[in-house]
Formats: structure tokens, C-alpha cells, sequence
């Protein structure tokens, strides 16, 4: 078993001085870390070669001097950092192990009392990865992860929290009650929401309504707590095209209510412990009506729950988000919507196509190709007469149908068409063809959901099969169309 050389704490430097003897890149890399702190800190070096006005400009408790070290620079050190060579930084160093100060010596780890880590500062949160000084490129990699995982606002809410604490004390007596308050604070993306969008009296009203609902009295006579509902796009079906936001909120979900197209895996990101509701509106299946679904989630926010209604892609493109949103106005229950990437946004991406393309498409026009209750659709006339480029959703079964459409309301039979199966997927696949050879004969196309992209510019993107140019031996595939793997 490998045991850590190191034993990590939490040093206090508040009151106190950080030294930095040197004045070069180094000293100007552990200036940066010590500003972090409320410290005073204090660089010495006879010459000061990198410029370090960016940090005086905004931190009034940064000193440099230039000067020769000496003892008297020590006088209330807390931390002593060498970062240059020579004399000054020889002297330095045995100045400090005579005073007994902790000492760190940039690049030489056997000469050190302690290394600095990589720090992530939600201030007065504070994470610290080390890798006892040998692998730092690794631990700044571990901090990058962990940066995008926390909220900007973490030391805020930490405030927050802190705040209320003797309030808490006097009105919960039981522990465990406390602790459960203070674990549904920390998990409130309602109270988050606010802070991200810098409403911290919003925050602090909320934090007050929780407290007062987790507090004796309430409690006795059953009041009911307030559910939330957050409507959240899932992106196109990779865990890592949802946003952060996204995977927050899904994390403190007490109910995952999710439509069939979002894949296992998104929905799995939420709390182990959280109930997941598949409302599967598989095509040509509906187990769950629409007005079942409105009912699902008011209901379930009336009895108190964070519930998350995950869509797939942008909840509000093709979503029936309406429907949804009407519900909950009706019912007097709050929401909040969450965007997600949407599939003809990925599916552009895998195509490398830019849908909007200087003198070739001004625009780009998302639409469907079903009418709701699958009734035709009456746009075809406007939007081949548009010189936009078409992102079609809904279409794969159609397709023949809309390009017959299209060409019968004049657009160039030789206008490019894209396919793009499985968009934003490790199995995304991608065929170019034209209106004029898909109306002739419809292609194999790999299992999946697909966006239809039809105008000049789909020309200028990479696709992986050219329908018009058999790509393998017909014998070795049957005839059939292979489905590409892409990395
Ligand atoms: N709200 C979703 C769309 C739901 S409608 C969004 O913003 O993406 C369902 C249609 O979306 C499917 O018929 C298909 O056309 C498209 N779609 C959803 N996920 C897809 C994916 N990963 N790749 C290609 N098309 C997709």
C-alpha cells in the first residue's frame, strides 16, 4: 500500500506573513497563490525581474521590496517561500530553519517543509490536491475537473450556511434535524440559482423559508414543503454535452422524470438514491400521454420534491415543453428551465458544417418534419423559398416525402442533403446525398434518431458516406450501407 509522505492541514496565515524570497517567475508564481490568502505578503529580491503589478494593482496587502534579505523580513512569518538562487536565497534558507519556520524551496522537494498544492478557492472553501511535488502537471489537471465541478458561488453559500448557524442552533434541537436542514441547503438548487444570478437576498429569503420549514414548530403541525420542478436539456446523448448546470441540478433531483431519447448514462448522473421515472415517448409509443406527464410532475412538486423533467437535447426545441410549462403555471408550481445542446446543434458539429455559411446560407431554420398527431406540415413552400439552410428533426422516416416537397416547391433537385444519425454519440454516422437521389431511392441508415440537413451549405461539411459513390464492395455488406464507428 502506498502512504502519503505528506500529511495535508489547513495552515493559518490570517495576521500573519507570507515570504517570497526571489523575483523572478518562480516568486511570481507563489505571489499569486499567497494573494489568495488574506496574508500580508512579502517579496524580497535585490532584483525584481518579472513584473508583478498585476498583483499590487489589486491586492493592497502585497509588499515587494528590493533589497538584500534580511532576519528582520522574517519578523511574523507564517510561511517562507525561496524561489531564486544565489547568496540572498542561501541566506534566507538557513535564516528560516534557525527561526523554525516552514520552509518550501521552488524545485528542490528534498530541501522542503511542505509543498503547495494545487488549490481551488471557493474561499472559505478550500481544496488542496498535492502530489507531493511529483507529478504537479497531474494535480493541476485534477484541479481543472474539480474547478468545473463546483459552482463559482460554493463560498457564498458556505457564508450562507455559516450565517444561520446560531439561528439553527435555536430553533432545530435535534442534531440530526440540523443536519438535515443544512444537507438540503447545501443541495437547494433554488438557492444556487439565486446565487449564480446574484440575488443573495433572494438566497438568503430562501435559506430563511427552508430553515423555517425545517424548524420544531413547523414540523409538528405537518406543513407542506415547496417542490421545484427544473426542466433540463440533456444534449444529445454524451454525458459529458450536458451542461454543469444540468448535471447540478440532476444531483440534487429527488425525481428524475426522463423521456426515452435521453440515454442511460445522463440519466444515471443523478443521485444514486434519487426515483427515476422513464415517461418513454419512443416513436410510434406512447406509454405515457402527454397529459399524464403534465399531471406526473405538478403532482410530484406539490408533495415537496426536487423533481428534474429531463429531455432530450433543448427542452425547449421540439420538446413540448408548452404543454408542460402551462401545467405548472396553472398549478401554482415553480420552475426553472435548463438548456441543453440540441441535436442539430451536435449534428452540425459531427459534420464539421457550418449551418450558417458567409454568401451561401444567412440563416439556419430548425423544423419538423411530423405535424403534431402526425398531420402534415405546412411549411414546406416558406422554407424552400428561404436560401436557409434546414435542420429537419423528426424526419427519418419521411425523408423521401420532404425531399419530394421540397423539389415540388422549387428548390434545386441538386440541393445537398445530410443525414446525421446518432448526433453528438460515439456511433455517430453521417451521409451526404442530394433531393434528387433521395426521392429516388431511401438509403440504409444505421439505428438511431437523425437530423436532416438540407441546403448549399451542407456541400462544405465532412460526411462519411456519399450516397451517389458506393463506398464498400456491394457483395462483402449484402447491399447494405456499413454503419461507421467514429471515434
Ligand atoms: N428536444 C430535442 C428534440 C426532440 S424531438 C432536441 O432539442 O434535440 C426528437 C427528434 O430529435 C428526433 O426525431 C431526431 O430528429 C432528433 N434527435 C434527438 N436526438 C438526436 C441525436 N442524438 N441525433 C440525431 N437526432 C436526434
Amino acid at each position: 500500500m502506498t502512504r502519503l509522505g505528506i500529511f495535508p492541514v489547513s495552515y493559518k496565515v490570517r495576521g500573519k506573513k507570507i515570504v517570497i524570497v526571489g523575483g523572478g517567475v518562480e516568486a511570481l508564481a507563489k505571489a499569486r497563490l499567497a494573494v489568495k490568502t488574506d496574508a500580508h505578503v512579502l517579496v524580497v529580491a535585490r532584483k525584481i525581474e518579472v513584473d508583478f503589478s498585476a498583483l499590487t494593482a489589486t491586492d493592497a496587502h502585497i509588499e515587494i521590496l528590493q533589497e538584500a534579505f534580511a532576519m528582520h523580513h522574517l519578523d511574523n512569518a507564517a510561511l517562507v517561500f525561496v524561489g531564486d538562487e544565489g547568496p540572498d536565497a542561501e541566506i534566507a534558507k538557513r535564516l528560516t530553519k534557525e527561526a523554525g519556520l516552514p520552509l518550501n524551496v521552488v524545485d528542490q522537494p528534498a530541501l522542503c517543509d511542505f509543498f503547495t498544492p494545487a488549490i481551488v478557492d471557493r474561499a472559505p472553501i478550500s481544496i488542496a490536491i498535492s502530489s507531493e511535488g511529483e507529478a504537479p502537471v497531474l494535480a493541476r489537471l485534477v484541479r481543472a475537473k474539480i474547478e468545473a465541478l463546483l459552482p463559482l458561488h460554493l463560498g457564498v453559500l458556505a457564508g450562507l450556511a455559516g450565517g444561520l448557524r446560531h439561528l439553527v442552533e435555536q430553533l432545530i434541537s435535534s442534531g440530526d434535524r440540523r443536519r438535515k436542514f443544512y444537507q438540503e441547503l447545501l443541495a437547494s438548487s433554488q438557492v444556487e440559482d439565486a446565487l449564480a444570478n446574484g440575488q443573495q437576498d433572494k438566497a438568503n429569503q430562501l435559506a430563511n423559508q427552508l430553515l423555517v420549514e425545517h424548524a420544531n414548530v413547523v414540523q409538528s403541525v405537518g406543513a407542506q414543503r415547496q417542490g421545484f420542478v427544473h426542466l433540463v436539456g440533456a444534449g444529445p446523448g454524451a454525458e459529458d454535452l450536458l451542461t454543469l448546470r444540468a448535471q447540478r441540478v440532476l444531483q440534487s433531483a429527488d425525481v428524475i422524470v426522463h423521456d426515452q431519447l435521453v440515454p442511460e448514462a445522463v440519466v444515471q448522473m443523478g443521485r444514486r438514491d434519487a426515483e427515476r421515472v422513464p415517461v418513454g415517448k419512443a416513436k410510434g409509443r406512447h406509454s405515457f400521454t402527454q397529459k399524464r406527464i403534465n399531471k406526473l410532475i405538478v403532482e410530484l412538486a406539490q408533495t415537496g420534491k426536487q423533481v428534474v423533467r429531463l429531455k432530450a437535447g433543448d427542452p425547449m426545441i421540439f420538446g413540448r415543453a408548452a404543454e408542460e410549462i402551462e401545467a405548472m403555471d396553472e398549478a401554482g408550481v415553480e420552475y426553472a428551465i435548463v438548456p441543453g445542446i440540441t441535436a442539430a446543434a451536435a449534428a452540425a458539429s459531427d459534420a464539421h458544417l457550418p449551418v450558417t455559411l458567409r454568401n451561401v446560407a444567412s440563416g439556419v431554420v430548425y423544423a419538423t418534419a411530423h405535424g403534431a398527431n402526425d398531420t402534415t406540415v405546412t411549411h414546406w413552400a416558406t422554407l424552400a423559398k428561404s436560401g436557409l439552410t434546414l435542420g429537419i428533426y423528426m424526419g427519418k422516416s419521411i425523408m423521401q416525402d420532404v425531399a419530394k416537397e421540397l423539389v415540388a416547391e422549387g428548390l434545386s433537385p441538386t440541393t445537398p442533403l445530410g443525414i446525421v444519425v446518432n448526433a453528438g454519440r460515439t456511433n455517430s454516422t453521417r451521409y451526404l446525398s442530394s433531393l434528387a437521389e433521395i426521392s429516388n431511392e431511401v438509403p440504409q441508415l444505421a439505428d438511431g434518431p437523425a437530423i436532416v440537413f438540407v441546403g448549399e451549405a451542407v456541400a462544405s461539411g465532412k460526411w462519411q458516406i456519399q450516397m451517389d459513390q458506393p463506398v464498400l464492395d456491394q457483395n462483402s455488406t449484402g447491399g447494405a450501407l456499413p454503419e461507421i464507428q467514429v471515434a
